[in-house]
């Protein structure tokens, strides 16, 4: 029964955000095993990449926000009756089509329109970009209730919390853990961080994942950017979300119930799980990816993370305890310092020091419409070019 919702939904088709990805292109992986037809794809720049896949998965349209890479696409599948769209205007176009289900895998605050555009459009959300929710939270959660749809998360470890909630009632949840990696930097002291460089942290221990990403798992911004994300997901103040460090990537979460009882879902670090739980929910599906094998795992070991190597949770709980556009502020920041850092701009310890500087800068006002997070997001940019600019690193 359950199973019919779900495919009923699936068949409506599934939309990809940022399908040339690591997310998107295992979520297409996902929707074509499930026989789901794909209702659009939406890609950055990579032509190349969104062509082949057009012509594999035969979306309705695709759509590129770099629109000069929009326009060689046009090319590339002007035998196909596919529309091709273009700018962040055709990449919220995509998500605002008709569709079962919005799967967002696009990194950063580009992927806030769109989330917002999937919403306003019915269609369910599944939600691997955290920033969206980093950023413009408020605002998100507000549409899910107006529409009433929930966002089903695509990120592992939020995955493994709404896997362990299912059946359990708010007042039944005490707390939530969130695992962490440890990131490439692990043990390391602020002496040895000093001297890291961007092919460092680019060497993630257990998962696969884009360049972003990987440097925010080093800097433990990616944590933070977590804590904030399960706050609005599970309306959780961030006193009652912890951090564990668990360097083997087995447990993805915990909860913690009212009498004691810690859940946990366990598996491979692999994305197809979460993905496809995202796009099944409540059903599951069969197996895609390798069986967890728990002896020849071993030990599972779990630290508190060193706050004081890595300030970036931390730095996260207090934009998230400012309110307003401290969360906007703080994302902005911390993406245009973590692209000076592999642009080898900025130091890794400049990083998280240019970051909280910049929300301290946090301009005042509140978060609740898309014109006043994205002014914050610009102010935030410019303060860190600015202050990167002026004091040149090396
Ligand atoms: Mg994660």
């Amino acid at each position: 029964m359950e199973h019919e919702r779900t495919d009923s939904i699936g068949q409506r088709g599934v939309a990809v955000l940022g399908s040339t990805g690591s997310v998107g292109a295992q979520a297409l992986e996902v929707v074509s095993s499930l026989g789901w037809p794909v209702a659009a794809l939406t890609a950055r720049r990579n032509d190349a990449l969104l062509e082949q896949q057009a012509r594999k998965y035969r979306p309705r349209a695709v759509a590129l926000a770099d629109e000069s890479a929009a326009r060689a696409c046009k090319l590339r599948l002007r035998d196909m009756n596919i529309q091709v769209l273009a700018g962040e205007r055709g990449v919220e176009e995509c998500a605002a089509m008709e569709a079962g289900i919005v799967l967002n895998g696009i990194v950063g605050i580009a992927g806030l329109r769109p989330s917002v555009a999937a919403l306003r459009a019915g269609s369910r959300l599944a939600l691997a970009n955290k920033e969206s929710l980093v950023a413009g939270g408020g605002l998100v959660m507000r549409l899910t209730k107006e529409q009433n749809m929930p966002i089903i998360p695509v990120d592992s470890e939020h995955s493994a919390i709404f896997q362990c909630m299912q059946g359990l009632r708010k007042s039944e949840v005490s707390r939530v853990i969130l695992t962490a990696s440890g990131g490439a930097f692990y043990g390391k002291t602020r002496e040895e961080l000093s001297r890291v460089t961007v092919e460092d942290a680019l060497r993630h221990p257990t998962w696969s994942m884009g360049a972003k990403i990987t440097v925010d798992c080093a800097t433990m911004f990616n944590k933070g950017l977590e804590v904030i994300e399960a706050a609005w997901l599970f309306n959780l103040p961030p006193e009652r979300i912890d951090v564990l460090v668990h360097r083997q990537s087995i447990v993805h979460s915990l909860v913690e119930c009212s009498d004691g009882a810690v859940l946990a879902q366990l598996g491979t670090a692999d994305m197809h799980l979460p993905i496809q739980y995202a796009l099944t929910y409540p059903a599951r599906a069969r197996r895609l990816s390798e069986r967890l094998n728990l002896a020849a795992a071993g030990t599972l070991t779990f630290e508190l993370p060193d706050d004081a190597a890595f300030p970036a949770i931390r730095l996260c709980r207090r934009a998230h305890a400012m309110g307003g556009l401290a969360g906007a502020t703080l994302n902005a920041a911390n993406e245009a310092a973590n692209a000076l850092f592999r642009a080898g701009k900025l130091g890794f310890l400049e990083l998280t020091e240019l970051v909280a500087k910049a929300l301290e800068d946090t301009p005042k006002g509140p978060a609740d419409s898309l014109e006043s997070i994205f002014a914050a997001d610009q102010a935030a940019r410019e303060f860190v070019e600015g202050v990167a600019a002026s004091h040149p690193y090396q």
